[in-house]
C-alpha cells in the first residue's frame, strides 16, 4: 500500500513549530510495512489542502493527516476532505456525547463551535480521542483512502496507537523487522567496501550504512510476511556482517556505546576510574549516564595541569619535563597512579590535544594517549585525532576509551 504523509498547519510552514508528526507516522508506517512515497506540508487553506489531497491520489492509495480538526474557524480540514472525498459532514452523536461529557468533567460549558468537533464525514469510521476533543476519521473514496488525526503529538500518537494501527492492519500483508548495527573504528567508506557483496546481491534484506558521530551505523530491515520470517532473514544477514567486521562491532541492537560498556562492567562486577586530561570529565560523564554504573563507577579525576597529574597521581615531574604531558609515558604514570589510589578493576587515563591548533602532523589535534590498567597490566594506545572541532575531538576521544574499556573486558 503506497502512502502520503500531510501535516495541516501554517503554523509548521512559518518554522515556528517543529513537524514531529510526520517523522513519527513515516517511522511507524514503515514498521508496518506500509511504504511511505511523500511528505506534504499545507497550511490551513482550503484550496491548497484540497489540491494536495487531488495530487496525492494520483500516486497513493492511503493519505495519512494531521492537524486542523479543532473547533477555531481555521480548522477546515474536514469540509475540505469531505468534497474532496464525496460526502457530507453529519452530527456523529456519540461524538458530540464524548465532548459534552468531557466538558462536564471539567466544570466547562460548551462554546457553539465546539460542536464543530462531533461533525464527521456521514461514511467515515470515527476514531475516539482519550486525550482531547478532537475525534479522529478514516473516510474511502473509490479505493482511496484518508485518515485523519489532531495535531497535538499526544493526542495523535495515542490514537494512532489504539485505533489507526489495529485499522490499517487489514490492508497490510507484510511486516518489516529490523535491527542496527553499530561500529566503532571503521570509517563508513571502508565499511561499505567490506561489505560490499552484501549490498549489491541483497533486496532483502536491505542494508544501509550511516556515518554517526565518529561512529557508523548499519541498519538491517526485511519485509515479509510475517515477523518471524523477517527476523529471521534479519539475524541470517547480521552473521554475515558479524564475519566481515565483527571486530568492530560493539552493538547489535542500536545501543549507545557507553550502555554497553557500562552494562558489562556491571554485570561483570569490575570497578572503573579514570583520569582525565583533554576530556575534562567527558568520559565520567557520559559513564555516570547509565543507570546503575554506582556499582561499579569509583572515580574520575580531572588532572589538567603538571601540577594536578604529579599532586592527584604522582606522575613525576622528569617525565613531564623529558617527555610533555602529550606523551606515552605520561598516559602510563597517570593510569598506574590512579590504580595505586583507588585500585580499580580498570584504571583509564587520557593526555591529548583538544584543538584548534597544537600537535603536529603524525598527531593532529584530537590525538589522544590512553594508558590503561586492567588486571594489572599496562596497556598505552595512541588515538589519532581528525581534527574537527573542540568539542568533537574531546567526544572522539571519549569514545576511544570507552571502545578501549570495551575491547579488554568483551566476553
Ligand atoms: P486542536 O484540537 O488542538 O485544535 P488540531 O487537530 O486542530 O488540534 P492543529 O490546530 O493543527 O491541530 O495543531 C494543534 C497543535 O498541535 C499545534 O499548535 C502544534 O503544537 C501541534 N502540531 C500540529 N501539527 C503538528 C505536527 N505536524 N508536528 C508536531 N506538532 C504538531
Amino acid at each position: 500500500m503506497k502512502c502520503a504523509v500531510l501535516s495541516v498547519g501554517t503554523e509548521i510552514l512559518f518554522g515556528q513549530i517543529l513537524n514531529t508528526n510526520s517523522v513519527y507516522l513515516s517511522q511507524q508506517l514503515n514498521l508496518m510495512g506500509i511504504d511511505v512515497l511523500y511528505h506534504y506540508t499545507v497550511g490551513d487553506n482550503d484550496s491548497r489542502l484540497s489540491e494536495i489531497l487531488q495530487m496525492a491520489f494520483q500516486d497513493c492509495d492511503l493519505v495519512i493527516a494531521t492537524g486542523g480538526l479543532g473547533p477555531t474557524e481555521d480548522d477546515m480540514t474536514k469540509e475540505t476532505v469531505c468534497r474532496v472525498m464525496d460526502d457530507i459532514l453529519r452530527e456523529h452523536a456519540p461524538s458530540r456525547t464524548a465532548l459534552e461529557e468531557h466538558a462536564r468533567e471539567r466544570g466547562r460549558a460548551l462554546t457553539p463551535n465546539n460542536y464543530k468537533q462531533a461533525m464527521m464525514p456521514s461514511r467515515a469510521v470515527v476514531f475516539d480521542n482519550d486525550a482531547g476533543t478532537a475525534p479522529g476519521f478514516a473516510l474511502e473514496n473509490g479505493g482511496k483512502y484518508i485518515i485523519c488525526m489532531p495535531g497535538p503529538p499526544r493526542e495523535m500518537k495515542r490514537m494512532f496507537q489504539r485505533r489507526v494501527r489495529p485499522f490499517l492492519e487489514h490492508f497490510s500483508d507484510s511486516v518489516i523487522y529490523y535491527r542496527t548495527v553499530r561500529t566503532f573504528g571503521i570509517g563508513e567508506s571502508s565499511l561499505e567496501t567490506r561489505l560490499l557483496g552484501l549490498i549489491d546481491s541483497q533486496s532483502d534484506p536491505t542494508i544501509a550504512t550511516y556515518a554517526g558521530e565518529g561512529e557508523c551505523s548499519v541498519r538491517v530491515a526485511s519485509k515479509r510476511k510475517t515477523i518471524s520470517e523477517a527476523r529471521d532473514a534479519v539475524d541470517q544477514m547480521i552473521a554475515q556482517i558479524r564475519a566481515r567486521i565483527g571486530e568492530y562491532i560493539y552493538s547489535e541492537d542500536n545501543e549507545n556505546l557507553a550502555d554497553v560498556v557500562g552494562q558489562r562492567l556491571i554485570r561483570q562486577g569490575i570497578t572503573i576510574s579514570s583520569a582525565e586530561s583533554c576530556t575534562g570529565g567527558m568520559f565520567a560523564s557520559e559513564l555516570v549516564s547509565v543507570p546503575g554504573i554506582s556499582d561499579v563507577f569509583d572515580r574520575s579525576l580531572v588532572t589538567y595541569t603538571w601540577n594536578a597529574k604529579t599532586d592527584e597521581l604522582g606522575v613525576l615531574p622528569e617525565t613531564l619535563e623529558t617527555y610533555s604531558a602529550f606523551s606515552e609515558q605520561v598516559a602510563r604514570e597517570m593510569a598506574e597512579g590512579l590504580y595505586r589510589k583507588t585500585g580499580s578493576g580498570i584504571c583509564i587515563s587520557v593526555t591529548g590535544i583538544a584543538g584548534p591548533g597544537g600537535g603536529d602532523s603524525d598527531r593532529p589535534p584530537g590525538s589522544a594517549y590512553i594508558g590503561i590498567v586492567h588486571a594489572g597490566v599496562t596497556e598505552v594506545h595512541f588515538h589519532r585525532g581528525r581534527d574537527v572541532n573542540r568539542d568533537w575531538n574531546r567526544h572522539y576521544a571519549v569514545l576511544a576509551m570507552l571502545d578501549l574499556v570495551n575491547k579488554s573486558i568483551k566476553q
